[in-house]
């Protein structure tokens, strides 16, 4: 015992199974200080003999250096009375009490690529090297607590030299529960279709198949994917084919980012990112004359980029000097396959060859996909690096409930609320896929145990036939329904730390569609909102959706319908032609099947139909807009089109006009595409300055992953005066309406109900 007393450090935050007691341990060593750390229920717990400058010293040091994969939230420090031994011990953790977070996967680790590069090293050329710093978690853990005997590493107990490793505080694998090496770990294995394993090293193999111009299935972290050269047309072109996807763009893998910059733009954050412990699917524009098959992304000049995540890919792309495509590996309308039967059963209908190992993926974690908008890295879709990262509440969420989001039916996740913290699962993918929809379920009740929640209230959108809404309303809870674009601007209010009491803002949510609280289709909304309530200020004109869900895939419908509604002449028209023009306006004219919408979404597909950009069917969500903001490119297209803002609403009318025009006079296509896409960005802050309640806007919804239409209105909004929140860590699409949801049944529960109008 030291004559000084002791202090007690609590350290909140990611600080679980992510080497931070080791950290602690070193620091403490080098400082000679006295005590110990464990982990408990609420994070780490540090003790340390003396006076209080040794525990400042010991949280500088930390602060400083901290291991890769953690995150401080709080760090607090008090007097203890405690008697402390001399020496600095790693006390283990008090039974179940530890471990209530379960961190993203994490891509493979700069010490541990120089292992598996160096032939010295008893881990060179292992596909399964990992480390504290690095590694697989959410794909391998099937309960808490988060150790080796709760992972599909459970299977493989480790060798001696392992076991040394794991226990040896200095040591970088101390406590690191996948650890493996080639004596104990998984094997990699290269079959053919018909399942027989082949002879001699896998990767080598596996290397030699694709530069042959094959495609290989391959066993990745979160799922099995898809392999073939991305400068071989022949090989795209079969597997475009066989996975009957017909024109959204594959992503690619390459080896570093000197062969990124050889086909893409790269700026510093970009390159951040890509080399960032997420490791996310980056979007990059092409550079002209990229040596890659066209197929790769059709129409489109933004290219979606990974580095290898795993050592597994980092050994077979050093072996290749191309690009690979890497796409996820299912059959059309199915989610990514992880287990090993059914890989084998589906997928040599696409692939000649299965590159797969014995280590079992627990959780289905798809690629995250990232693009950086005026200057800021924002998530697309959230899986894989982010998942399942808490995301903490702002102050005064802390006495929620707990609380099950369900999310809404396409780009599904869900979220869960505990102790003032969101924690927000991977993207689910589409839940009209009954394979996705039954994931789902299993994935709520997986995240139920590892975040040990017991919620006493669900919260669904207000749309009675998602099935996340039944699944809500199956449930025996206590059940709030919450408005589409409200969830939109919460879910934007909650990541930006906005105050539960905090000021009424404007949202500005534009996406596809979404039940309105009047029932009718919203999609085009100005919402003067907080998190308990909302007013509809303003709208776009709603307009006709012939055919309804037709509507949706078909582009041309909603070209004819905006026309119509802005009694512009339809000839000239390529992408009508041929149209059953007649049925359609006597549809709208007596209203039957033709729901209206105040969609923004729509519009886009309007647009994309009128410049023959895609006419007859999307081939994804999204994809006629996709199409206008590529076409728009950087063509200068002065102030934009005019639309009318006025009571209320926004009328694309005039817009339409200018547009035929336009068209009519032989205008570059590009630069009607970017004076839509401006003349929309301008719309919406003229809208913004003709309402009034708020000094704040949120911007939300899927519209706004559109770079153009995001940073014009950005700039033209805080040029105004506005201070604007956006998306960045959770996705602007419908991937993010589970953390709003929950933040509005949190306000609610704890502020009181506020009528919705
Ligand atoms: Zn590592
Ligand atoms: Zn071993």
């Amino acid at each position: 015992m030291t004559k000084d007393g002791a202090f007690e450090i609590r350290v909140r935050g990611r600080v679980q199974g992510v080497g931070f007691r080791p950290a602690v341990w070193r620091h403490a060593q080098a400082l000679a200080l006295d005590g110990d750390v464990l982990n408990d229920s609420d994070g780490v717990l540090v003790r340390v003999a003396g006076a209080a400058d040794r525990a400042a010293a010991l949280v500088d040091a930390l602060r400083r250096d901290l291991p890769p994969l953690a995150e401080i939230q709080s760090i607090e420090t008090r007097d203890c009375t405690a008697i402390l031994p001399s020496g600095f011990r790693i006390v283990e953790s008090q039974g179940g009490a530890a471990n209530t977070q379960v961190s993203p996967d994490a891509r493979l680790c700069a010490a541990c690529e120089t292992e598996i590069a160096d032939p010295a090293n008893r881990r060179f050329g292992y596909a399964f090297t990992n480390c504290t710093h690095c590694g697989p978690r959410l794909s391998i853990v099937a309960s808490i607590p988060y150790d080796r005997a709760t992972t599909t590493m459970a299977a493989f107990p480790m060798c001696a030299d392992c076991r040394t490793e794991y226990g040896d505080p200095a040591n970088r694998r101390f406590h690191a529960e996948p650890i493996a090496c080639p004596a104990c770990g998984p094997r990699l294995v290269l079959h053919t279709a018909d399942g027989a394993a082949m002879d001699g090293d896998p990767i080598m193999g596996a290397a030699r198949l694709l530069t042959d111009g094959a495609i290989l299935a391959v066993k990745g972290l979160g799922g099995y994917q898809l392999a073939c050269d991305a400068a071989n047309p022949d090989a795209v072109t079969r597997l475009r084919q066989a996975k009957k996807r017909e024109g959204k763009p594959f992503a690619l893998m390459l080896r570093d980012l000197d062969a990124v910059r050889h086909i893409c733009e790269l700026g510093d954050d970009e390159a951040r990112l890509l080399n960032s412990a997420a490791a996310p699917i980056v979007l990059l524009r092409a550079r002209a004359g990229a040596k890659l098959a066209p197929q790769v992304a059709p129409g489109l000049d933004n290219l979606g980029v990974m580095l290898p995540t795993t050592p597994l890919h980092a050994l077979l792309l050093a072996e290749l000097d191309t690009p690979l495509v890497m796409t996820s590996g299912n059959l059309t309308g199915e989610p990514q396959i992880t287990q090993d039967t059914e890989a084998m059963e589906k997928l040599p209908a696409v692939a000649s060859h299965i590159l797969s190992h014995d280590r079992a993926i627990a959780n289905r974690v798809d690629d995250s996909v990232v693009r950086v908008m005026a200057g800021v890295p924002r998530v697309i879709r959230r899986a894989r690096g982010y998942a399942p990262a808490p995301i903490r509440l702002p102050a005064g969420f802390e006495v929620a409930p707990e609380i099950l989001a369900l999310g809404g039916e396409l780009k599904s996740t869900f979220c869960l609320v505990k102790d003032g913290q969101a924690t927000l699962s991977q993207h689910q993918g589409d839940l009209e896929q009954a394979a996705a929809f039954d994931e789902f379920r299993r994935n709520i009740d997986l995240y139920r145990i590892l975040f040990d929640s017991a919620p006493s209230l669900v919260a669904v959108d207000v749309h009675p036939d998602y099935l996340s809404s039944k699944h809500g309303r199956a449930m025996a809870l206590p059940l709030l329904e919450i408005q589409h674009h409200h969830a939109h601007i919460a879910s934007c209010l909650a990541e930006n730390g906005w105050p539960l009491d905090g000021a009424e803002v404007l949202g500005i949510a534009l996406d596809g569609l979404g039940l309105g609280a009047d029932g009718t289709i919203w999609g085009g909304e100005f919402l003067l909102a907080d998190y308990r309530g909302f007013m509809r200020l303003a709208h776009f004109k709603p307009v006709a959706m012939p055919g309804g869900a037709a509507a949706i895939r078909e582009p041309w419908r909603n070209l004819h319908a905006h026309l119509a509604a802005a009694k512009v002449p339809m000839d000239g028209f390529s992408a009508l032609r041929g149209k059953p023009l007649e049925t359609i306006a006597a549809m709208m004219e007596r209203g039957i099947n033709a729901p209206l919408a105040s969609s923004c979404g729509r519009l886009f597909d309007a647009v994309a139909a009128a410049l023959e950009l895609c006419v007859d069917a999307q081939a994804y969500e999204g994809d006629a807009a996709a199409r206008l903001e590529t076409l728009a490119g950087a063509a200068e297209g002065g102030d934009g089109y005019d639309f009318a803002v006025s009571n209320r609403l926004i009328d694309p009318a005039p817009m339409w006009t200018q547009l035929r025009a336009d068209r009519d006079a032989g205008m570059d296509y590009a630069v009607i595409a970017t004076r839509f896409h401006t003349g929309l960005a301008r719309a919406l802050t003229d809208m913004t300055r003709k309402l009034s309640g708020f000094d704040t806007v949120a911007l939300s919804g899927g519209c706004f992953q559109n770079r153009l239409l995001f940073e014009q209105t950005l700039r033209r909004l805080e040029g105004a005066g506005f201070t604007v929140l956006t998306h960045a860590r959770v996705p602007a699409n419908d991937g993010g309406l589970a953390l709003g949801q929950a933040a509005i049944a949190a306000a609610r529960t704890i502020k009181g109900d506020r009528t919705c109008v």
